[in-house]
């Protein structure tokens, strides 16, 4: 039977076929390493978890530097016409091409297919060298605003026109040019953040955590200063979890409200059994509380919906606890119309391309977020435990062997088939 395209259905799920194409990026520097890797394991746990009866089969799209070799562009039309109509994807770390038009191929990529959510999950691997006491203890999703904030890439330089005309502009509205140390010398960024951009990252948040029976969602802003922004985002999320999910969920706001319209007692009551009866909890904290606290009480987190700038933070400082960006695994995702691009979250990493020894973890556990995400969990699950008991055994690639205690070094392809052997 011939490869199908996964669809959208009309109540907005998606339909994955069988035998279905799955288009993918290997990446420039280290990703035809990893990516050759990565495939090789999530072909054998299919293969292994369902008999033949479903397959991937793989369909390239160029991008970065082998696209601008054989086609001279970074980022050909035709790579976007395929991931908009195939839906998912995957792909390998690229280069940022210095000077020219396209700041970021990542970027463009998001931009083009308004993949709103980048979402990252953060755990751990036991046996991961790790620099905090109890790495275990981290286990979150961070739900990141892909879309808006410091990202849009509003900026006027200093002394140009544009700051300028800006300038001139606050210069009519009262109080505003005292805010303004140095005028004359100021280069100025814009941050947009929008309801319909806040909710529809917070309403993907609630529904992750309420489809995996997680108790909490915290939205994570720095709204004590940016008020109309960072601030809105957390009122926004709040108005929204009550509003659509009403019984479902049990917000820090309405907690506040009973506080106000009783005390404290009756409101804590209010909290308590909310938690008995499995409400998923919708709280909030300020983002710098939020990095210290990923160090000091990690457990108390594990769903988070943020801004993108916060969110861009948090997933290294998440990362790093846990290992490192050699294992981190990231997906950028438009839940309304299906598209997702799942990738590995480090970069080209140059000066080791094709050593065959960098680790593909990566790419592999954003391919395990793939087969999650189109429903073929059980392949998933596979790779995941295989993943856990191959570093378990101390079975690793150089970054982590550096780091532990009588492990034995394998090469990036070595460390694919040994993963492919625990495959149950
Ligand atoms: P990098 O992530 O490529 O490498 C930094 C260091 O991290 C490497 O020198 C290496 O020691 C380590 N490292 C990275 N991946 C690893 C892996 N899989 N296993 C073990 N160790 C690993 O970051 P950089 O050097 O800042 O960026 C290089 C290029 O990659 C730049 O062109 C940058 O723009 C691009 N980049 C792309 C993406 C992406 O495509 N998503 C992300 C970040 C950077």
């Amino acid at each position: 039977m011939a490869a199908e395209k996964i669809v959208m259905n009309g109540e907005g799920k998606l339909t994955v076929p069988d035998h279905v194409t799955i288009p993918f990026i290997e990446g420039d520097g280290i990703g035809p390493d990893v990516w050759r890797a990565s495939k090789m394991v999530l072909d054998a746990a299919v293969e292994k978890c369902y008999n033949n009866k479903r397959r991937i089969e793989w369909l390239e799209m160029l991008a970065g530097e082998k696209a601008f070799n054989q086609t001279g562009e970074w980022l050909p039309a035709a790579t976007l016409d395929i991931a908009r109509e195939y839906l998912v994807s995957i792909k390998g770390p690229l280069t940022t091409p210095v000077g020219g038009g396209i700041r970021s191929l990542n970027v463009a990529l998001r931009q083009e297919l308004d993949l709103y959510a980048c979402v990252r999950p953060v755990r751990w691997f036991h046996g991961v060298p790790s620099p905090v006491v109890h790495p275990e203890n981290v286990d979150m999703v961070i739900f990141r605003e892909n879309t808006e904030d410091i990202y849009a890439g509003i900026e006027f330089a200093s002394g140009t026109p544009e700051a300028e005309r800006l300038l001139k502009f606050l210069q009519g509205e009262p109080g505003m040019m005292k805010k303004i140390r140095f005028p004359d010398s100021s280069g100025f960024g814009i941050k947009p953040v929008s309801k319909d951009g806040s909710e529809r990252l917070i309403r993907a948040a609630i529904l992750y955590a309420l489809e995996h029976h997680l108790p909490t969602v915290t939205l994570v802003h720095k709204g004590n200063i940016m008020k109309y922004t960072e601030g809105a985002f957390k009122i926004w999320g709040y108005a929204l979890a009550e509003r659509e999910f009403g019984d479902k969920v049990y917000t820090w706001q309405q907690w506040e409200n009973a506080k106000k319209t009783h005390d404290e007692d009756t409101a804590n009551k209010e909290l308590k059994q909310a938690k008995a009866h499995g409400k998923l909890i919708i709280n909030d904290v300020i983002a710098d509380n939020f990095l210290q606290q990923i160090l000091l009480a990690p457990k108390d987190y594990s769903v988070v919906a943020t801004l993108n700038l916060n969110g861009d933070y948090i997933s290294d400082a998440t990362a790093a606890a846990v290992g490192g960006i050699g294992i981190a695994p990231g997906a950028n995702i438009n839940y309304l119309t299906g598209h997702a691009v799942f990738e590995a979250t480090h970069g080209t990493a140059p000066r080791f391309a094709d050593t065959d020894t960098m680790n593909p973890s990566s790419l592999l556990l954003s391919g395990v977020m793939m087969l999650e995400y189109i429903g073929w969990h059980e392949a998933a699950v596979a790779i995941t435990e295989a993943l856990g008991v191959t570093i378990m055994r101390k079975r690793v690639t150089i970054d982590f062997y550096n780091l532990m205690h009588d492990a034995t070094l394998l090469k990036t392809s070595e460390f694919a088939h040994e993963i492919i052997k625990n495959i149950k």
